[in-house]
């Protein structure tokens, strides 16, 4: 998709502080983070929303979750089971159509965790 930032970043055309890759997934870090950790998770392929995914792209949404807490672990904001319940964590996010606050209109999962507070979120 021409013109499309995320595109770009997928094709090493911009730049980006790229923190995984695979065939499919690429992820990196938020260029005006709203936490100590924020990071985006995109397919390679361009789709603009998540309203724009079909069935074909289950799999694919399925693999860009189950790469957050992957992620989380690597950053340090995973999930802690403790004595006195859970502590850390954070909040995976995706943004769909002007209300839903989307900017970059490439489908993006926002992964966002460290200590609070944190800016525009709760
Ligand atoms: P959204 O509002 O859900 O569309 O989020 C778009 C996100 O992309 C925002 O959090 C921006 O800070 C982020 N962003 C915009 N340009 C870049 C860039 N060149 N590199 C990394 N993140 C970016
Ligand atoms: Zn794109």
């Amino acid at each position: 998709m021409e013109n499309c930032l995320f595109c770009k970043i997928a094709a090493k055309q911009i730049p980006a502080a790229v923190v995984y890759e695979d065939d499919e997934l690429l992820a990196f870090k938020d260029i005006n983070p709203a936490a100590a950790v924020h990071l985006l998770v995109i397919p390679k392929v361009h789709v603009a929303t998540l309203s724009d995914c079909t069935a074909e792209h289950t799999a694919m949404l399925g693999r860009m979750l189950a790469l957050a807490p992957k992620l989380a672990e690597e950053h340090g904001v995973s999930v802690v089971h403790g004595a006195n319940g859970p502590s850390r964590g954070y909040k995976t996010l995706i943004n769909s159509g002007p209300d839903g606050g989307q900017e970059v209109y490439h489908l993006h999962l926002h992964v966002i965790g460290g200590p609070k507070p944190w800016r525009g979120q709760r």
